[in-house]
């Protein structure tokens, strides 16, 4: 079982430049740099449930939710240099006080490794999860959206040691570091933000060639025979096609062996990668 420590040095070993300043904004990520060369944040409590930490004269408290959910004791209704620098420290501390790994150090350097369980993570996500974060209507509009979505000119996939969701209309970005739904950063402060978070979600599963109906499960089987492959050719994934098995392995295996090549190419939808195009969900989830 992890520590809450080694939950969060996970975590944020996955936060960039970018996924700090989605925390807050460029100007305070910069404060907090700026604040962190002349003070440095420590932590005064920590359980299996809480860390809290001081900085700059206000206590920042996080739990397994993540940076996205810490919150600190200063006035600012959204994120505030003193969460910044205490996760930027938090980050750079080992996982252990009395761990081996040295202080600084993230544990794994390999991005491939740090975003896998990510691709996963987003891939597991059930509608009934979605429906609790944005509620039945903005699941319902989140599930429409997607279905409108042109994947291959209005979705873009990226991201190194995280994944990001990028919409082209309208343009917004959504940053997945790991934790529940709401940890998903935005690049923008828009109202209704959880319907378009379920839709990155729903997106991303529709991209990786998972129908948006709920139903879709990748089964254990699945992930063993995607696990197996070494290399697939998106979109049409001829290995997993040919390797005879049944169709609802196949489908799950497509589903599961694409967001594989996603993780590993670290990059867009190639051209032609539409594989949920022309696979329509069975029943509207709604
Ligand atoms: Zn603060």
């Amino acid at each position: 079982m992890s520590s809450l420590r080694e939950i969060l040095h996970l975590q944020l070993a996955r936060f960039d430049d970018d996924a700090f300043a989605a925390l807050a904004n460029r100007g305070l990520l910069r404060r907090a740099r700026k604040d962190l060369e002349k003070e440095t944040p420590e932590i005064v409590e920590e359980s299996s449930t809480r860390i809290v930490m001081r900085f700059g004269g206000q206590r920042i408290e996080f739990d397994s939710r993540g940076p996205a959910a810490a919150r600190c004791t200063c006035p600012a209704r959204f994120g505030c240099q003193h969460i910044l620098a205490a996760a930027i420290a938090l980050g750079s501390m080992a996982p252990e006080a009395t761990g081996n790994a040295p202080a600084g150090a993230i544990t794994t350097t390999d991005h491939q490794e740090l975003r896998q369980p990510l691709i996963q993570a987003l891939l597991d996500l059930r509608p009934q999860t979605l429906r609790e974060h944005s509620g039945k209507a903005g699941y319902r509009w989140a599930w429409q959206f997607v279905q409108d979505l042109d994947i291959e000119n209005d979705l873009t996939l990226a991201g190194e040691r995280n994944v990001v969701i990028t919409f082209r209309h309208p343009p917004l970005s959504f940053r997945y570091m790991g934790g529940s739904v709401d940890a998903l950063l935005s690049n923008a402060d828009i109202k209704q933000i959880a319907k378009y978070r379920v839709a990155a979600v729903l997106a991303f599963q529709r991209a990786s060639g998972q129908a948006c109906t709920g139903r879709t499960r990748i089964s254990r089987r699945a992930l063993r025979a995607a696990r197996s492959t070494s290399s697939c050719g998106v979109p049409a994934c001829p290995r997993m096609r040919n390797a005879g098995a049944g169709a609802l392995l196949e489908r799950d295996s497509r589903a599961l062996c694409h967001s594989r090549c996603l993780g590993a190419r670290r990059t867009a939808l190639p051209a032609g990668a539409s594989v949920a195009k022309n696979r329509r969900p069975r029943r509207h989830a709604a």
